[in-house]
């Protein structure tokens, strides 16, 4: 196959990919660059500049990098009528489990307010609550919001996971367990090893999956931890808003993992300081870096990480690549193609 392989990744980022995806594909032809018109099999990319593959004749396949394709899908210069697929690296989806984990532990078990009170030389202990009393909701059942739910539900809290419900794929029962769903799609399943490894058996790995909007209505006021991991659509930007901040509990959390675009700031700014937010962690922002004078560094009841929460892992991610390009190649439809109307 020719590929094309357009990314705006740091040069030494960008070579290590190539360098790791030729090997893996030797028999292809990956090209840096080609003439107007081209004709190529497929193209990888992660950011390409606007008009980048415009013109490109014979594509099969647009290959993501990245999990989320908010940015790719607002280019308009995107050949309209090839496949594009999303990255579903599992290597990514446990790295969102593990940030996910350290958020919730800091909340529930105020170490956020402890490095606080360290800061002041302050010694003061808070009430120590059992993780099956801590409520847990996530915004997205998908690769990243199933793998977050699971590992929680895993370490004993109280986790529903919320779905739009318009994926045929997907089950259509608003109360159908996760293992019922990996059953359906074996991607999303962990494996054994991977279960064990996160101290999960199959009871425990059972997450009610939400589905619509009078159902997130009905979970809000008894949520203490709002996760999302939305993609960023046309239906969920602005999403985390003061309507539904003010629906959540006097004392609660919100953890934006999904967009930054998701998040209304000002909103935000006002639930923290009037209630019902206690505090706020956040990995996503508006613009990023995260401008040096904004109000979101130095507040005391906000983390700010500089969007690391899941980064692709090159290592098993090439392989999902490899494996796409050879299902194109034999004439198969690529796994995690993106449905462009839905935006995700
Ligand atoms: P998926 O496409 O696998 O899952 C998306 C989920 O969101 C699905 O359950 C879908 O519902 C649900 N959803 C979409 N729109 C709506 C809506 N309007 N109302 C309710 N539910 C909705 O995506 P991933 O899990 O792989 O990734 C999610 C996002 O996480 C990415 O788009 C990206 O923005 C973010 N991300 C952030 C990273 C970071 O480092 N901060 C790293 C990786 C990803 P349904 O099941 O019904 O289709």
């Amino acid at each position: 196959m020719r590929i094309a392989f357009c990314t705006r990744l740091d040069p030494a980022e960008h070579a290590a990919w190539l360098a790791t995806l030729r090997g893996l594909r030797p028999q292809d032809e990956w090209c840096e660059s080609w003439p107007e018109g081209a004709a190529l099999d497929a193209a990888v990319v992660a950011q390409p500049p606007h008009g980048a593959l415009s013109g490109l004749r014979g594509l099969k396949l647009i290959q993501s990098l990245w999990a989320g394709v908010d940015r790719l899908l607002a280019d308009d210069s995107l050949p309209a009528d090839v496949p594009l697929a999303r990255m579903v690296d599992p290597s990514m989806t446990a790295a969102m489990a593990e940030s996910a984990q350290w958020a919730v532990l800091c909340l529930h078990r105020h170490f956020f307010d402890y490095a606080a009170q360290q800061a002041k030389g302050l010694w003061q202990q808070r009430p120590q609550r059992r993780a099956q009393e801590v409520s847990v909701l996530v915004l997205g059942a998908g690769a990243m919001g199933l793998g977050v739910a699971m590992r929680l539900r895993g370490l004993g809290y109280q986790v529903q996971a919320w779905r739009r419900g318009l994926s045929a794929a997907r089950p259509a029962h608003p109360m159908d367990p996760v293992r019922v769903l990996a059953a359906t799609d074996p991607a999303l399943a962990p494996s054994a090893a991977e279960a064990a490894e996160a101290g999960e058996t199959a009871a425990t790995a059972e997450v009610p999956i939400l589905q619509g909007q009078a159902a997130l209505e009905a979970a809000l006021p008894q949520t203490e931890i709002l996760i999302n991991l939305l993609p960023l659509t046309a239906h969920t930007r602005g999403f985390l808003n003061a309507r539904l901040f003010e629906a959540m509990p006097a004392g609660s959390a919100v953890v934006n993992f999904g967009r930054g675009a998701h998040l209304v700031e000002a909103d935000l700014l006002a639930a923290l300081e009037r209630g019902p937010l206690r505090r706020a962690v956040l990995d996503v922002f508006h613009e990023e870096p995260l401008p040096r004078d904004h109000a979101f560094w130095s507040h005391p009841r906000i983390t700010v990480l500089p969007h690391v929460a899941a980064l692709t892992d090159m290592r098993t991610a090439a392989q999902v690549v490899a494996t796409n390009l050879a299902r194109v190649e034999a004439g198969q439809a690529p796994l995690h193609r993106v449905d462009r109307a839905r935006g995700y």
